[in-house]
């Protein structure tokens, strides 16, 4: 990000003081049975993200505030009308647990009967831990080696929350998935099968890979890279290879 987009975010998130304390909601996917696994699930995005991940391919959510931001009072009127036709109902981002309010909410879709699901890359570990009580299943990105996570999120020490946010949530026994995304110019497959390692070393048990999605993403040069289309069946042979028993 430039100095005037800094500045832009910067700007953002003070015009947030003193605003109503309800969940800044960027987009609202009525009905998916993709995102959580086995669940029919109405997907709240929420407004705001810290990091700036290359393959974004939400771009428009990452600013704190947008013109097209859906009242929340709005969304739970949706889900009212939703009730015994849904599962459950994911927060995803953006970056949910960037907003304080998202406890709130999410005891608000709880007390409307629906289970509710979290989508984190795991930038705020602590505020992640008071949550999990509130959450029936996570999905969390593990998005490159601990180390080097400024690679895909462009945010120095950005590794050290994802991994306490990972330690978090093994901690916590809620279901859960881990899922990376891959493109060829970021990621090499040998370093996918070293993460899938450290995962598996930290118990994890079930480590999803994501192709990259070009859909969205505002980075030409890896909309452009033609490696991003080779099919993936033999890396994700290979992680999943690394989570058998006795491997
Ligand atoms: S953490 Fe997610 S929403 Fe934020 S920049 Fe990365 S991909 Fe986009």
């Amino acid at each position: 990000m430039g100095r005037s987009g800094l500045q832009a975010a910067i700007a953002g998130y003070r015009a947030l003081e003193g605003a109503p304390t309800m969940l800044r909601v960027g987009g609202l996917t009525p009905l998916s049975t993709a995102d959580w696994p086995g669940m029919l699930a109405a997907v709240v995005f929420c407004q705001g993200c810290p990091w700036r991940c290359r393959y974004c391919h939400n771009p428009h959510l990452i600013p704190p505030r947008s013109e097209n931001e859906i009242p929340w009072d709005d969304v739970l009127a949706f889900l009212r009308r939703r009730r015994g036709l849904l599962d459950g109902v994911v927060f995803s981002g953006g970056e949910p647990t960037l907003q304080p309010e998202l406890a709130d909410a999410m005891r608000e879709v709880r007390a409307l009967g629906f289970k509710v699901g979290l989508h984190t890359g795991g930038a705020y570990p602590r505020r992640l831990a008071e949550l999990l009580p509130l959450v029936d299943w996570v999905g969390l990105d593990a998005k490159a080696p601990f180390a080097d996570y400024a690679r895909i999120t462009g945010v120095a020490g950005s590794g050290d929350p994802a991994l306490a946010s990972l330690d978090a949530v093994l901690a916590s026994g809620v279901e859960h998935e881990i899922r990376t995304t891959v493109h060829p110019a970021l990621l090499a497959d040998a370093e996918v099968v070293d993460l899938a390692q450290a995962l598996s070393a930290r118990s994890v048990k079930r480590h999803v890979i994501q192709a990259f999605r070009s859909q969205g993403c505002v980075d030409a040069a890896l909309v452009q890279d033609a490696r991003c289309e080779r099919p993936m069946a033999s890396l994700v042979e290979n992680v999943a290879r690394v989570f058998e028993p006795g491997h």
